[in-house]
């Protein structure tokens, strides 16, 4: 034997809201059969709406037990609830519980997109219902354009979009005037005659003398149940094929659509939230831009100065000074290391601050005795004269070169003061040379506040020493830097019997320099994230009030089966949809202002594709992670208290 369609025992609903529990329905025993036309009688008040809605699988009974074919549906989880609501039930309010911004097609067609129907497919469906409702001139007319009737007839033709077997009638001609209340209940007496169950609740008596069998209910308990009309109820009546589809493209197609549409509705909030997001971006695309164009700007400075150099340095490393002065590197050094192979070419340094003289004069400058491969070792050539010779290094002659500093010191630009002799020391220098400019170092030191002269006079004339501070080695570019370092290394250790120096390799030194630079840059990174983390608190915040505004079009998203999934969707598109056009806008206002700065105050900004990748990799994730909470508390919300709210 088939067990009845529809069967309730001993059900019982007791709300527990407010202070004491007031139970609504006690011991509410019915079983309704396929096909059947029921009306459910009583005043208001007395619990018509909770049992409709129980019955709807909109809201669970606190006691006893509800079949539905057979299936106990305190068994089932949500999802089972969105199915049965889906598939089986089709709902007609009071107050018909259109969305307001969805025109009657739309309407009409929203259960079917719950149920992975393809969007032709029900959007003629729609129509088809609608024009068998006589709207097929109303089809994309929104419920603000429809008569209460009319809107009505939308409400009937969405109820039947799935080919539910039963159609569960709230009050259906409450908010109608006696015509559109009949139309509504001549229709739903030609759906019986087409096998539709019909279950209707109403006050009225005149409403209810259409039903075949009235079910009358006081203080929520079943007080009469009685046939009236002959009976058309069959123990199997109209039969529902089809399984559940995997609603997954359609709904996300839907999603996204619903999100546009919400965007555009709140343009201006949706503007704000996004500005915060574009800001955010924008100002981790500029930063790390302007971070790496700081560091190519140092590793620039730093190439100029050579990156095949190495330089031996006294003292031992990494101790500080221990106040012996190291002497042992000398002139005679200098061949042992050029015939160290790799090596191009050597040059001993030494500097100190000496006063200058020319005219009356005085200038403090760093005074530096070299080679004559100086130009050639540091990249850095004579803008005018020449550099000292070999020959002067060999006669110890009195010569100089300048910096460009000096020469505008001294000579106030009218001279180059070639040819001229200042005073250095005690001693009468001849300025044979003008160095190129090379501005100032990363610690502000000014290169060419210097003069230049062979090692030979200067430590006979200014240091009076014959050691060195240092030599700098130029190794050839075919050259392993690492193995030359080596072999001059054990030079030194051969020469001097012990470690009194240390080997410094340029490329360590940029690199050092890089690691700073690099630090630098992931703080303007930190403070470019939090302000995109900033903004994706304000995408939350949004979503929550959007999730409270349209509550009750959760309600009846529900109550026409969407899944908690398919509500979470449908937020979570719209914050990730928020966070995506931000994300792009924010790319391009952070590339655009980053081009701005920069031409306008020549600051160097260098834009690559990985930071852009990644900030708007954050601006999606910051969608998802906002969208999350507000979109779950939309998930989680029951649909009779979200069809409540106004
Ligand atoms: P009807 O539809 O017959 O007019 P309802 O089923 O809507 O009556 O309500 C029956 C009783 O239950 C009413 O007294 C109402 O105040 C109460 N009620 C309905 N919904 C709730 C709720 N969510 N919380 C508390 N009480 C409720
Ligand atoms: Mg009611």
């Amino acid at each position: 034997m088939t067990p009845p369609f529809l069967q309730l025992s001993a059900i019982g609903r007791t709300y527990t809201a407010g202070s004491e529990p007031l139970t609504v329905l006690r011991e509410i025993s019915l079983e309704i059969n396929s096909g059947e036309f029921v009306a459910i009688m009583g005043a208001s008040g007395s619990g018509k709406s909770t049992l409709m809605n129980i019955i709807g699988c909109l809201d669970k009974p606190s006691i006893g037990s509800y079949r539905v074919l057979g299936r106990e549906v305190a068994t089932l989880d949500s999802d089972g609830l969105a199915q049965l609501r889906r598939d089986t039930f089709g709902f007609i309010f009071q107050r018909y519980n259109l969305m307001s911004d969805l025109s009657a097609v739309e309407n009409a067609e929203a259960p079917a997109i719950y149920a992975g129907i393809p969007k032709s497919v029900r959007t003629n469906r729609a129509s088809e219902l609608l024009q068998e409702l006589g709207l097929g001139e109303r089809l994309h007319h929104h419920p603000n354009e429809l008569s209460g009737g009319q809107q009505q007839r939308v409400s009937i033709a969405r109820a039947l979009m799935n080919n539910g077997l039963v159609i569960l009638a709230d009050e259906p001609t409450g908010a109608l005037d006696s015509s559109g209340g009949k139309e509504v209940m001549a229709i739903l007496e030609k759906l019986h005659q087409q096998g539709h169950t019909i279950i209707l609740v109403t006050h009225d008596s005149n409403i209810a003398a259409y039903a075949h069998r009235l079910v009358r209910i006081v203080d929520g308990c079943i007080t009469s149940d009685e046939q009236q009309k002959a009976g058309t109820a069959t123990s199997q009546g109209k039969e529902k094929s089809g399984e559940d589809v995997k609603p997954s493209i359609p709904a996300l197609g839907e999603a996204l659509k619903i999100a546009v549409r919400s965007l555009m509705n709140n343009r201006l909030r949706a503007g704000l939230t996004m500005l915060g997001i574009i800001i955010g971006v924008a100002s981790v695309v500029a930063m790390m831009a302007a971070g790496n164009g700081a560091k190519a700007a140092v590793d620039e400075r730093m190439q100029a100065m050579g990156t095949n150099l190495l330089t031996v340095e006294r003292g031992v490393p990494a101790v500080r000074s221990s106040g012996e002065l190291i002497t042992t590197f000398l002139p005679e050094d200098i061949p042992s290391i050029i015939s160290i192979p790799g090596v191009e070419m050597a040059i001993p340094e030494t500097e100190g601050s000496t006063l200058l003289r020319f005219d009356n004069q005085d200038l403090l400058v760093t005074t530096v005795g070299t080679g004559e491969e100086f130009p050639r070792v540091h990249d850095w050539p004579a803008e005018l004269g020449t550099f000292f010779s070999a020959e002067h290094v060999k006669r110890q002659a009195q010569v100089v070169v300048i910096g460009q500093t000096i020469m505008k010191t001294l000579f106030s630009g009218r001279e180059t003061g070639l040819g001229e002799y200042i005073i250095i020391g005690n001693a009468p220098f001849l300025v044979v040379g003008v160095l190129s400019s090379k501005g100032t170092t990363a610690r502000g030191d000014d290169l060419d506040n210097s003069v230049w002269m062979p090692y030979t006079t200067a430590g006979a004339r200014i240091f009076g020493q014959r050691f060195f501070k240092r030599f700098v080695v130029r190794v050839k570019p075919e050259a392993d830097m690492d193995t030359v370092a080596a072999n001059l290394r054990a030079l030194f250790i051969h020469r001097h019997r012990k470690v009194d120096f240390n080997i410094r390799n340029q490329a360590d030194a940029i690199e050092m320099a890089n690691e700073t630079q690099n630090t630098l840059t992931y703080l303007l990174a930190t403070i470019a994230i939090i302000s995109l983390i900033v903004g994706g608190i304000g995408v939350m915040n949004i979503m929550l009030v959007s999730v409270t505004e349209r509550t009750r079009e959760i309600g009846i998203r529900m109550a026409i089966g969407a899944r908690g999934t398919d509500v979470m969707l449908q937020f979570l598109t719209e914050a990730v949809m928020v966070c995506f056009i931000g994300g792009i806008a924010g790319v391009l206002v952070g590339v655009g202002g980053g081009i701005a700065v920069s031409t306008l105050f020549g600051l160097r900004m260098i834009f690559t594709i990985g930071p852009i990748v990644i900030a708007f990799a954050c601006a999606f994730l910051t969608g998802i992670l906002s969208g999350y909470l507000p979109a779950r508390k939309a998930a989680h919300l029951d649909p009779i208290e979200a069809l409540a709210r106004e």
